[in-house]
């Protein structure tokens, strides 16, 4: 007789809205992780309004959307999915939040022109968005002790500044980018299984080490502490590659285009060819 598959479900708070710069890949990438280890990975499309099987879920995921998006579902994130969400997350749910999403789950999120969208304060952090709007490659040290590599690498564009509050811990250190807010050097929110960040990109591919943790947070209340390795040279490959491109930039400012567009220490022979050592386009 065979046995049946446990289930693995994913939940994507507004797919329609809040899903920019291939946050999509965030999705695919728990699903497949899950799979990959024998469970019966299924989605469950959390849209304005319906809240069904909210306590199904073992991870959700919120993603990015600009000023526009999140004016659109703060009120029904208030009204229908704040508390299935905090009994979901004190069950044992994790929770993967990316930028306009982590903004929402903390207390507010202030627009350039003043406008505050309140957040359902699941997080103790408050964001209030500046001018300027911070963009370019992300390098993050993370604080998460048992996860290697102890990097994660991904993409930023926001102009919202978020500040940690009292009770709330940083996901980890920029060493390269802008983070939360540009000036104390801090990237996301971290506590426990439920993380906020600014890394788009999507950031799970390049970084199946931060998708296991929260696949692992999830599964902690079933007694499952270890996941089955997988083979994961290619995505760490791919890791490594952002990570070569960044080593000497500080927190804040960029690295130069030069140095962003061709690893600085190893010999141009020694590496395969990359987009700086095409031909140039045809002249003219
Ligand atoms: N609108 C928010 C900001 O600009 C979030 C943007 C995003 O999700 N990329 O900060």
């Amino acid at each position: 007789m065979t046995r049946r598959k446990q289930t693995f479900t994913v939940g994507w708070l507004y797919p329609d809205l809040m899903n920019i710069y291939g946050d999509r890949g965030n999705i695919l990438t728990l699903l497949k992780r899950a799979e990959w280890r024998d469970y019966d990975a299924r989605l469950v499309e959390l849209g304005r309004g319906t809240t069904q099987h909210m306590e199904d879920v073992d991870v959700f995921f919120f993603g990015g959307g600009q000023d526009r998006e999140q004016a659109l579902v703060y009120e029904d994130l208030l009204e229908h999915k704040q508390h299935p969400l905090e009994r979901a997350v004190q069950a044992g749910a994790a929770v993967l939040a990316v930028c306009g999403g982590y903004q929402l789950l903390g207390h507010y999120y202030q627009t350039a022109e003043g406008e505050r969208f309140p957040g359902i304060g699941l997080i103790d952090v408050r964001t209030e968005a500046g001018k300027k709007r911070f963009i370019g490659d992300v390098v993050v040290d993370t604080q998460i002790e048992d996860i290697t590599p102890g990097t994660l690498v991904g993409f930023e564009n926001h102009s919202g500044r978020t500040f940690l509050g009292p009770n709330a811990s940083a996901l980890g250190r920029v060493r390269l980018g802008f983070g939360n807010n540009g000036s104390d050097g801090t990237e996301g929110y971290l506590q426990g299984g439920v993380l906020g960040t600014y890394l788009h990109g999507s950031l799970l591919p390049k970084n199946p080490h931060l998708a296991d943790y929260l696949i692992r947070s999830a599964l902690r209340r079933r007694g499952v502490d270890e996941l089955s390795p997988l083979d994961d040279s290619v995505e760490l490959a791919a890791h490594a590659r952002i990570l070569e491109r960044a080593p000497h930039a500080a927190h804040g400012r960029h690295a130069s285009p030069a140095l962003l567009q061709r690893p600085s220490h190893a010999p141009l022979e020694s590496r395969p060819r990359s987009r700086a050592d095409a031909p140039p386009p045809d002249q003219p």
